[in-house]
């Protein structure tokens, strides 16, 4: 493997380096990429622009809107208080990524740019409303992060471009939650699933559903969250609900078969994740109801 290594120390440099070099690629902890590459499973580019000295892509800032930076080790997301209080499902989802040795190089951008249907941040950052800030020489846009993953190994991202972070706002009273199924820990999801909702006079409102590796990209799950819209939390905890909720999530996922699980299996496995996390999500609110009574 022969190809130029660059490590720019600021983002205007990464930036003019992939414009001179337009086959090069960025590399970030090299968790997904350098595995590709050595497996052969593509092919080396003339050069790789490490995003890992740039100070504008790492960190987390806490304003009105909490900002990831893409180049943020999953470690360090995963023990934010911020991230920890507000977005439950996403600190979830990184901590069961990998081992420990391996969220300490891996980062949010890695998981979101590499674009694997299994990528276990994609769907908590959905449940979350998260959008995403793509940086150019030309300036920054920003998209919801919906509108980033197209597609296998597709984002939105144009030539030249970078993703510098992941924004999210904190709802007040929100709760989620993240839940998934490997063959084994270290394993990638055959399934996930994440929810999360906004209680108010015991009602869920505000409801997302997304699952995971049942379909070319994380996906909300619309028929779930109408289902959800306005459900009691002593409803959720019922028999009856949970059927339909099996049910439900199943609806708009398109899971395929492959050496981890048959689709039949990815299909069952959804439902059974999303009545899960709901009732357990449920269960856990009226816990904390109960007691501050
Ligand atoms: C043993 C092992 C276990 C794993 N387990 C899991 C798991 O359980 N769940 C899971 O989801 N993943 C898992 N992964 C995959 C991987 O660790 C994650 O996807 C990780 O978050 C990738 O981040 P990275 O920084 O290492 O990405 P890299 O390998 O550095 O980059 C991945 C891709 O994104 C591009 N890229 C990276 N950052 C940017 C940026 N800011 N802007 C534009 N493009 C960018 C790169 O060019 C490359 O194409 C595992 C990997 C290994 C080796």
């Amino acid at each position: 493997m022969h190809h130029d290594y660059h490590r720019p120390r600021s983002l205007t440099e990464a930036l003019e380096l992939a414009r001179q070099t337009p086959a090069a690629r960025f590399v970030a902890g090299g968790t997904d990429l350098l595995v590709a590459l050595r497996k052969r499973r593509i092919s080396p580019p003339p050069a790789l622009i490490s995003l890992r000295s740039i100070p504008e892509l790492r960190g987390i800032e806490a304003g009105e809107r909490l900002r990831i930076g893409a180049a943020t080790p999953l470690t360090d997301i995963a023990d934010h208080p911020r991230v920890r209080e507000h977005f439950a499902a996403l600190a979830r989802a990184v901590e069961v990524i990998g081992s420990r040795q391996i969220r300490n190089a891996a980062t949010l951008g890695g998981n979101l740019c590499n674009a694997s249907p299994a990528a276990d941040t994609a769907p908590a950052l959905l449940v979350h409303d998260a959008c995403v800030e793509l940086a150019s020489e030309g300036g920054t846009r920003e998209v919801p992060l919906a509108s980033f993953l197209l597609g296998r190994g597709e984002t939105a991202l144009r030539a030249g471009e970078v993703l510098g972070a992941v924004l999210l706002e904190p709802v007040a009273a929100a709760r989620s939650l993240f839940l998934r199924k490997g063959r084994t820990a270290m394993d990638l999801a055959i399934a996930s699933v994440a929810v999360r909702w906004v209680l108010r006079d015991g009602r869920a409102r505000s409801v997302r559903v997304a699952a995971g590796a049942v379909a070319p990209v994380a996906l909300r799950l619309g028929p779930l969250e109408e289902l959800l819209e306005g459900a009691r939390l002593e409803e959720m905890c019922s028999g009856d609900l949970l059927e339909r909720v099996r049910a439900a999530a199943r609806e708009p996922i398109a899971p395929i078969s492959d050496l981890r699980a048959s689709a039949e299996y990815r299909s069952l496995l959804t439902g059974v994740l999303a009545a899960r996390a709901v009732e357990s999500l449920a269960r856990g609110e009226r816990a904390t109801a109960g007691g501050a009574r």
